[in-house]
Parts: C-alpha cells; sequence; structure tokens
C-alpha cells in the first residue's frame, strides 16, 4: 500500500479556519488558498459569503453539521472524502468555522490524513469565543477582572459518569469561563458552576450568531440567565461567556449599537453595478439581501453611436444620463481606434456627480452638471445656457424618458439620441425575496433608478395591488429621487425615504436619519 502511493501525486489538504461568521475576520492566507482552491469542503459554521472567493471551476462540497444532529455527512464520511480527493491530487481546502482545532474536530481529520500519508497544512482562524466576546463589547480578559480564559465544551453528554470537564476546578479557578455548544446544556452548566462555588451574581452573557447581522445577545447573572435565555428564545448556535468581564459591555458594547444594526434591507439594483450602497449599509450595521433586477448589455450594433462618432467633433455638446452611457459609449469609441482626444471641441454634461465622477476615470471632466441631478434638472442647466442650433449627442439606455431630447429639441438644439445600452429585467432570487416579504422580517426596500421599482414590482408577481401592498405590509421604501419616487407612488405604495442629494451617499444619510429619528 504504502509502497504504491509513493509514485501517486497525492494533492494537498489545507485546514483552514474561516472565522466566526463576519467574512471579513479570515486570515490573509485563508483567503489566499481559498483563491487558488480546486475542492472547497466546508461547514454549516463557515460563512458561505466566502465561498465566492473560489474560482468558478472549483468543487464545492457541503458536509455541514448542524448542532452535530443532522449530520449531512458523517465525520468518517467527511475524512473519506478528503482523502479520495487528495488521490486526485487537488488542492484541497476543508474550510471550518472559528478555529480549526477550536472543538472543530480538525485535529481528528488530520489524524485521517496523516494515516493516509496525504500532505497537509493548517491556517488558524479567529475562534468564535474571542469574536462573541469582542463582538458584544467584552474583553475577554481585563486587569480587573480576569487574568485567565477557560474554552469549555458544554456539549458532554450529561448523562455521562465522567466529565472531561473538571467543573470543581474551573468553576473557580477560571477568570472568564467561555462554553462553546452549551445552549442545550445551559441548566447543567448552571448547576456545576453553583455547586462549585461560583458566585450566583457573576454577570453572565450569552451571543447567538457573533460577527454576523443576526447577533443576538443577552446579559444575566449565573442565577438568572437560564430563565433570560429562554425568554429571548436563544438557540445555537451559541456561546455562553462567564464573568466579570461581562460587566463591561454596558461601556464597550459597539457592534450592536451601530444606526442599522438589525434592519434587513432589500437592496434592487442591477446585476453589473458592484453595490456600493450595500457596502455603506453594511458598514452601519444592516442586514443586506442584494436583489438585482436588471441586466444591463451593450447593443452590439450601435448604428446612431457609429454615425455620431465619424462626426464627432460636429457636436457642441455631449450628455451623459447615466455610468452606463459613459462606459458603453467608451467602449465603442476605444474599440474604432480612437480615444478621449477625439472629444476635444466637445463640451460634457452630465446628470449627478456620480456621472462626473465615474467620467473622470477616462481622464475627463464635465463640464456641466445640474443643481438638480435629474433629466429634467439637466434639460433646464442647458437651456440656460442657451440650446439653439447647438449639436447635442446623448448616449444612452434604449429605453429611456424622452423628456431631456424633447425640451432640448423645443429650445432649438439638433438632438442626436444614440442608444449604447440596453436594459433587461431579470428575476434570479425571485423565490428568495418573496419568501423574505412573506416572512414579515423585511424593514426596507431601497430603489435607486424607475427602471429597478418596476422590474423588482414584476420579479415579485402581485396577483393585484393589494396583494403588493400586503407583501410591502410595514416595509420601508428608499426612493433616491422625484422621479424613482414616482414610480414608486404610481404602483400604489408610499415612499418614506428620500434624500434631498440625489446620491449614495444622500441615500445613506437619508436612511440612517430615518431609523435614528425613531430611536429618539
Ligand atoms: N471551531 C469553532 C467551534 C466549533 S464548535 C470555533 O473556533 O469557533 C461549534 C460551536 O461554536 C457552536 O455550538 C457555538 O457554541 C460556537 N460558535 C461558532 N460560531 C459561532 C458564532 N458565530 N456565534 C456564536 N457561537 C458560535
Amino acid at each position: 500500500m504504502e509502497e504504491k502511493r509513493k509514485d501517486l501525486k497525492l494533492g494537498k489538504v489545507y485546514l483552514i479556519g474561516a472565522g466566526p461568521g463576519d467574512p471579513g475576520l479570515i486570515t490573509v492566507r485563508g483567503k489566499q488558498l481559498l483563491e487558488k482552491a480546486e475542492v472547497v469542503v466546508y461547514d454549516y459554521l463557515a460563512n458561505p459569503k466566502l465561498l465566492k472567493l473560489v474560482p468558478k471551476s472549483s468543487e464545492l462540497i457541503y458536509v455541514g453539521k448542524k448542532g452535530n444532529i443532522h449530520h449531512a455527512h458523517s465525520q468518517e464520511e467527511i475524512n473519506q472524502i478528503l482523502v479520495d480527493k487528495s488521490h486526485e491530487g487537488k488542492l484541497i481546502v476543508r474550510l471550518k468555522g472559528g478555529d480549526p482545532f477550536i472543538f472543530g474536530r480538525g485535529g481528528e481529520e488530520l489524524q485521517e490524513i496523516h494515516k493516509e500519508g496525504i500532505p497537509f497544512e493548517v491556517v488558524p482562524g479567529v475562534t468564535s469565543a474571542s469574536a462573541a466576546a469582542t463582538y458584544a463589547g467584552i474583553p475577554i480578559t481585563h486587569r480587573d477582572f480576569a487574568a485567565s480564559v477557560a474554552f469549555v465544551t458544554g456539549h458532554e453528554d450529561p448523562n455521562k459518569k465522567e466529565s472531561n470537564v473538571d467543573w470543581a476546578k474551573l468553576a473557580t479557578g477560571a477568570g472568564t469561563i467561555v462554553v462553546y455548544m452549551g445552549i442545550k446544556n445551559l441548566p447543567i452548566i448552571v448547576d456545576n458552576l453553583l455547586k462549585h462555588g461560583r458566585d450566583p451574581e457573576t454577570p453572565v452573557a450569552v451571543v447567538r450568531w457573533a460577527s454576523t447581522p443576526e447577533q443576538e445577545s443577552v446579559v444575566g447573572t449565573i442565577a438568572t440567565i437560564k430563565d433570560v435565555v429562554a425568554d429571548a428564545g436563544i438557540k445555537a448556535p451559541a456561546l455562553i461567556i462567564i464573568g466579570g468581564v461581562v460587566s463591561l459591555r454596558d461601556t464597550m458594547d459597539w457592534f450592536e449599537k451601530r444606526p442599522l444594526f438589525g434592519k434587513k434591507i432589500i437592496v434592487t439594483r442591477t446585476r453589473e453595478q458592484a453595490s456600493e450602497l450595500v457596502q455603506e449599509l453594511e458598514e452601519q450595521g444592516a442586514n443586506c439581501l442584494e436583489c438585482a433586477t436588471i441586466k444591463i448589455s451593450p447593443i452590439k450594433e450601435p448604428k446612431e453611436l457609429d454615425n455620431a462618432l465619424e462626426r464627432l467633433q460636429e457636436f457642441h455638446w455631449i450628455l451623459f444620463t447615466s455610468i452606463n452611457g459613459v462606459k458603453y459609449f467608451f467602449e465603442r469609441l476605444f474599440s474604432k481606434g480612437m480615444d478621449a482626444r477625439d472629444l476635444k471641441g466637445c463640451d460634457i454634461a452630465v446628470v449627478g456627480p456620480s456621472t462626473a465622477d465615474y467620467l473622470r476615470k477616462y481622464g475627463l471632466n464635465a463640464d456641466l452638471f445640474p443643481p438638480v441631478f435629474t433629466g429634467e434638472g439637466l434639460a433646464q442647466a442647458l437651456l440656460d445656457q442657451g440650446v439653439e442650433g447647438r449639436n447635442i449627442l446623448i448616449p444612452r439606455a434604449q429605453q429611456a424618458r424622452e423628456i431631456v431630447p424633447e425640451n432640448l429639441r423645443g429650445a432649438g438644439a439638433q438632438v442626436t439620441v444614440a442608444p449604447v445600452y440596453v436594459t433587461k429585467p431579470i428575476a434570479e432570487n425571485k423565490k428568495e425575496m418573496r419568501a423574505e416579504l412573506e416572512s414579515g422580517t423585511v424593514d426596507m426596500v431601497t430603489f435607486t433608478s424607475s427602471s429597478t421599482v418596476t422590474n423588482f414590482i414584476k420579479m415579485l408577481q402581485p396577483e393585484s395591488p393589494e396583494e403588493l401592498a400586503s407583501l410591502l405590509k410595514g416595509v420601508r421604501i428608499a426612493a433616491i429621487g422625484p422621479i424613482t419616487a414616482k414610480t414608486v407612488t404610481d404602483n400604489g405604495l408610499q415612499v418614506d425615504v428620500q434624500p434631498e442629494n440625489y446620491t449614495i451617499a444622500g441615500m445613506l444619510d437619508a436612511i440612517v436619519e430615518s431609523y435614528s429619528s425613531e430611536k429618539k
């Protein structure tokens, strides 16, 4: 057996700690390895968002274990998968929640791997005890309260005669005690602590889904925590933190104090847009569900644009009413072997600051942007300049409002509308969105354009306006500007949040404001 395997090229197994939940808490080394993994074998507690780092061609194998009851795969099967895949010569990442060597059975998996002579490495992770304490505002040690910490499993069978946990020594022997997998046995743990002399007034925190937007935490004392947890309905996965340090939470709770913590927000957007708004909202603590409602694609043969490019010097103005207009205009321009110098002599007007910022990436400053960031605002700003007899080019979406060209033509301008992209509705996460809304847990939906409104509603497929209203009952609606807001009200819904500034930053401020005024 040994002999035969020597000439096989074995793969390598990297046992990696995924961290406690927040995908940002994986190590740099863990991330690098995920980026080149060929097979990833992952658990229930490893945040699936991390799988986005893995190359598309790689194989993902879920072997989730939930509370050690519903094993998707037994430990033997998991070991076998690792062994089999390494015999295929693959780079395997075994991704486990928290740190792989802390109550993760990582040690057992490696023993198997070692037995088979398969090479391996281990990458530690932020263990959930450390993260739960930190994200609940509890320094796990503190000179005034605790000089030692014990990590303990609470999962032991209470009927077992001989416990591996020596509560008699632990109860008063460790300054801070953190119990993993202890929710079910909480009453027994409490009994053990009391029986062995820990002060019943010692503060205790229980933290569920630490470091994620679903984090929930409650605080009590050894005497009260059983009831506090039962009343709050806290279930696994959660950690129990016992010790004087818990009292520091009053001043150090930072994570759950962020302005949008606990708010579930559906952010509608186009599929291509990397959602700046999502990032900003999450930074403030929101739990964002991204909902792509439209797909944007360039027009393959943009005839009007091609004609215009041939006589570009004739235009006095180019108007950009969206980032995508800029993007696809330049893609076509470059494909003709032209570049920014060919715009010499043309003035450029944009609808607002985001489009202006985007234009700057091409080395161009906008000459004009309106005080009000809408099509009407843009048209008016140009009318104020005087447009009679001016040649104006508008690269834009195929389906767009005619208000800008009409207003300009009305004032005697020569307007060339050049469609450069099309928007198509998509319904990728239709089921998920309906289910979320039906569950009544969604706090807000955000819309950043009229088409996101129309397509989101189309995607939900309500049978009647009443059904739509009932799906969105209690859900606040945020619209970036007046045009988007009108589309919302045209659909029989109400706009709750609308920024003064029609930008992503303005939108974020208005959303935060809408919840902070509520707290007062
Ligand atoms: N290796 C993991 C622990 C696995 S044991 C680590 O280092 O964190 C599983 C237990 O870890 C759960 O029952 C729960 O007690 C705890 N746990 C893991 N992730 C958690 C989280 N995000 N929030 C609270 N507890 C968590």
